[in-house]
């Protein structure tokens, strides 16, 4: 028997793996008896905000992710086929429909049981085990406490703040020096890792009147608590004294402009996004305001005047472990085989990553169970890669990560790159949010390559699952 804690994405399409290899589950629900701030019924699965699953096709990674699930048999994905809406090349849902046929599936399963109550602490009793901790982004406070006792306060996040991204071709380039702080930039004028956009007094006044006066966005009642001191919106800095963002994440100190060989009164800096090279973010510009706002004010900076922004920043709570530091590529923790961590909450970011990461974690648990090994399809899989990736990224500043093939190895390549600590993630990509252009032939060609071999390599992987010799014990 295997309790999974949270009937969302992750968690019913672990059971649903589960169950399907013959291993009973109890899946314990907090909804309807306690609500969370977003979500609104008492269904499985419900999206609590794009119907969007993002791209559908197979040049595109979570395409690629998608098909890889439907292989795998995947609920979310039987679901989210039969209730699609017309969205060009993405799939979106009826969002009513989709969640709807999950719980029924779910919760019509001979070997599932949904037991709709809050699980406050992870539970001692061995018979409580394995156990799949899916409780998701808005996981609730007694049970989020006692996860942090588990995997170490440092290791468990509450909130996620993000920063706007310009596209690049939009900056002034004659009004920004490139510059990394304190670095041989100081030697060799405008070799740096970052564009700065340099601020003199009046400009920073300016500049510091129109934030604290700028209107910000009320989304959720979760928006309103306490933030914690690494992720202050600018705003809420910018309220603490004129001065604090000169002392923060707008300081001078270390770039000199070589065009004046002086350092600036201010400076905001703007980092290559790793994921998309065209795009640089804000460094240290998370921030509530509303996006009109944003806009307005954001194009005070010199350098952003024309800016168009193709992500505006938001804080939002997004309650998640610090991956590579807690959990093996299987899902399971490093510190008990027994305990897995799936979905949002375990280190992936958006539907379709959840649910993936629910799959194998079900299919791992149901293993144990069967006193099989839990096994992880090849790392030149789209499953695979984000599965490796969650355990083995940068564990600094660790941040949920969307599937991309940037995480893929190549063809011809060895493992996936890590991204470097701090880089943005991109929930941009939640649906409705950004578009990246047509990409260019032969970078689809080359997709279109790791795609087909990922689906070879994952079609063996089912293969040799399906020939293993299944050790069953009774269950
Ligand atoms: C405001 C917001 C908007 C988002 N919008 C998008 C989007 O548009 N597109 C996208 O791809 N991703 C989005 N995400 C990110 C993410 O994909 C979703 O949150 C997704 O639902 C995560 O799936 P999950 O299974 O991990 O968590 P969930 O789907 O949230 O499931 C977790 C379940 O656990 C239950 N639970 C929580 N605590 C307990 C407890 N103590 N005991 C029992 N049950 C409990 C909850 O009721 C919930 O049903 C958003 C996240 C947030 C916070």
């Amino acid at each position: 028997m295997i309790h999974i804690i949270g009937g969302g994405l992750a968690g019913s399409e672990a059971a649903w793996q589960a169950a399907s290899l013959g291993v009973p589950v109890v899946i314990h629900e907090m909804r309807p008896v306690r609500a969370t701030a977003v979500h609104k019924t008492g269904r499985l699965a419900e999206l609590v905000c794009s119907n969007s699953f993002r791209g559908d096709k197979l040049d595109n990674a979570v395409g690629l992710l998608k098909e890889e699930m439907r292989r795998l048999g995947s609920i979310v994905m039987r679901a989210a086929d039969a209730h699609r809406v017309p969205a060009g090349a993405a799939l979106a849902v009826d969002r009513g429909r989709f969640a709807q046929a999950v719980t029924d599936a779910v919760s019509g399963h001979p070997l599932i049981t949904v037991s709709r109550e809050e699980v406050t602490r992870l539970p001692h009793d061995p018979a409580m085990f394995p156990l799949i901790v899916a409780t998701g982004p808005l996981t609730s406070e007694p049970l989020s406490a006692d996860i942090a006792a588990f995997v170490g306060a440092g290791h468990l996040y509450f909130y996620d703040a993000i920063s706007p991204i310009v596209l690049a071709e939009t900056i002034d380039m004659a009004k920004v020096f490139r510059a990394s702080r304190w670095d041989r930039s100081l030697l060799d004028a405008g070799d740096g890792d970052y564009l700065n956009c340099p601020l003199t007094a009046e400009e920073y006044d300016r500049f510091y009147d129109a934030l604290v006066t700028a209107e910000s966005a009320t989304v959720h009642d979760f928006d309103k608590e306490r933030f914690f001191e690494g992720c202050l919106p600018i705003e809420v800095m910018a309220h603490r004294g004129r001065d604090t963002l000169r002392f923060g994440p707008m300081k001078p100190i270390g770039l000199v402009d070589p065009r004046t060989g002086r350092m600036a009164y201010a400076v905001v800096q703007l980092r290559q996004d790793n994921l998309a090279g065209d795009h640089y973010s804000l460094v240290g510009f998370q921030t509530q305001l509303k996006w009109g706002e944003q806009a307005r004010v954001l194009r005070m900076i010199p350098g952003l005047e024309q800016a168009e922004f193709v992500r505006f920043g938001m804080v939002h709570r997004n309650t998640y472990i610090n991956a590579p530091r807690v959990l093996r590529e299987t899902w399971q923790t490093k510190a008990r085989s027994d305990l897995f961590f799936a979905g949002q909450i375990s280190g992936v970011e958006g539907y379709v990553e959840s649910a993936a990461s629910g799959l194998i974690a079900g299919r791992n648990a149901a293993a144990l169970v069967r006193g099989d090994a839990p096994r992880v399809p090849p790392r030149t899989t789209a499953i695979g890669a984000l599965a490796y990736y969650v355990s083995h990224a940068d564990p600094r500043d660790y941040q949920p990560t969307n599937i991309t093939f940037g995480i893929m190895a190549s063809p011809g390549q060895g493992p996936a790159p890590q991204r470097a600590a701090g880089a943005p993630t991109p929930p941009a990509a939640w649906g409705g949010g950004v578009r990246a252009g047509d990409p260019a032939r032969r970078a689809r060609d080359r997709k279109l390559a790791m795609a087909e071999r990922a689906l070879r390599a994952l079609d063996d992987w089912i293969a040799q699952a399906e020939v293993a010799p299944a050790s069953l014990r009774a269950t």
